[in-house]
């Protein structure tokens, strides 16, 4: 037996029920607890994020993976090769895996290193800075190999520092405490590039990574509806789509946020790109502040809409679309005539389709309607799983608002 072979004999069996392999055989990498054969393998025999051997209710190896007996998604397959356990040498692999991709796809590095699932990793999320590497565990599993994943992003990388940004409130959800931890040097502020627009952003202190690399595509996609217009960035934070509206040629761009911090950063950005006459903030709640541009009959030729989820959860779905059709509608009453609206969500519980519908009631209720123009989606450096919907989560609609 060689030594890859007697580490995976040492772990220990998760045994599923009769035809629960079905799904993974699909190509998912889930497994729900009802599909556990608790006689067999009890849940409550395993501690959270320990490794395991997925089995079939056959004792066929299905491949290795963690678990969690407190969470609903029970368990993760890592490796579809019972040799491949969850190590260093497994994680330099699907580093240089998800590496490839980004060379291939942007000229600098700025951008989604590992998407979770997408890339093959459940439970990590690394977004790169340059030579900073900032990082989330979002599983109990991957909370556990993490000096080995600390290790292999060292080995592939040589960062100059690794950031963990372990405060995202999903933790709670696999029992994990919240923790930020510096590895090596991580600058208060770090410069990046999109789109040929520079920012300076917080990797610390900043908003979950410190940038949103998900929507470069999309706000790419804004510039050529912008040239000598009159733009609003709504729930701004540090000016992705407002500075890069104004580096395309916006004649003035108004930047929202409830954040000061966010928007001292625009300013900073807007500088930073010698913008700084065209792009001005506006802090305050984004529904209060539309109603006071509305009642000073201001108006602008393309609004962008950008809001946090509004929707995490599915019990929220309800109140979440209410919310959106509400910005929505008051979006569009400041439009200008013949303007353009790019409405995004980030809510996976959000469907495209109903997006689509909000925004359709929206315009009925103000008697006006709309041309969908374009569709965007999250990056490229946030790849789909193929067999897993959850890993597609962003869309953006842009959308010719006009009389009715
Ligand atoms: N559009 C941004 C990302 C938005 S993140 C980008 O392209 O990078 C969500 C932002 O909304 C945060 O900056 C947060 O401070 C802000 N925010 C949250 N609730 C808000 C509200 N009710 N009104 C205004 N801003 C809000």
């Amino acid at each position: 037996m060689n030594q890859a072979e007697a580490t995976s004999t040492a772990l220990a069996p998760l045994r599923l029920k009769k035809n629960e392999e079905r799904r993974l055989r699909a190509g998912h990498l889930w497994v729900y607890s009802n599909e556990v054969d608790a006689a067999r393998t009890p849940l409550t025999a395993f501690a959270p994020g320990q490794p395991v051997l997925i089995e079939a209710a056959n004792g066929k190896a299905l491949g290795t993976g963690y678990v969690n007996p407190h969470s609903l998604i029970c368990a993760r397959l890592v490796s579809r090769d019972p040799a491949h356990v969850l190590g260093r040498s497994l994680l330099v692999h699907r580093f240089n895996v998800a590496l490839a991709l980004r060379e291939r796809l942007y000229p600098q590095p700025y951008y989604r290193l590992v998407h979770g699932e997408g890339d093959a990793l459940p439970g990590l999320i690394v977004d790169r800075y340059g030579d900073v590497l900032v990082v989330q565990f979002t599983t109990a599993g991957m909370e556990q190999a993490r000096d080995a994943v600390i290790e292999a992003l060292q080995k592939v990388f040589k960062p100059a520092g690794i950031l963990l940004r372990n405060d995202s409130p999903i933790r709670a959800l696999e029992g994990l405490h919240s923790y930020v931890e510096v590895i090596g040097a991580v600058p208060d502020q770090i410069d990046l590039e999109e789109n040929g627009v520079r920012f300076r952003v917080s990797v610390q202190a900043g908003q979950k990574t410190g940038w949103f690399y998900d929507q470069r595509e999309n706000r790419a996609r804004l510039a050529r509806y912008v040239k000598g217009m009159r733009v609003l960035d709504l729930f701004s934070y540090v000016g992705g789509w407002g500075v890069q509206a104004a580096a395309a040629g916006a004649r003035e761009v108004v930047c929202v946020d409830s954040s000061q911090d966010a928007l001292t950063q625009v300013a900073v950005n807007a500088e930073l790109n010698g913008m700084q006459g065209r792009v001005h903030t506006r802090k305050g709640d984004a529904f209060d502040v539309l109603r006071e541009l509305r009642e000073a009959r201001e108006h602008f030729d393309v609004v962008v809409l950008d809001p946090p989820a509004f929707i995490k959860r599915k019990k929220d779905v309800k109140a979440g679309i209410e919310a959106y059709q509400r910005i929505n509608q008051q979006a569009m009453q400041v439009l200008a005539k013949d303007g353009i609206l790019v409405s995004a969500s980030c809510s996976y519980h959000l469907e495209p389709d109903t997006l689509q519908q909000v925004i359709l009631s929206a315009a009925r209720h103000l008697d006006r309607s709309v041309q969908i123009l374009e569709r965007g989606r999250q990056g490229a450096d946030h790849p789909v799983h193929a067999a897993i919907p959850e890993t597609e989560y962003l869309k953006a609609l842009y959308c010719r608002v006009l009389p009715a």
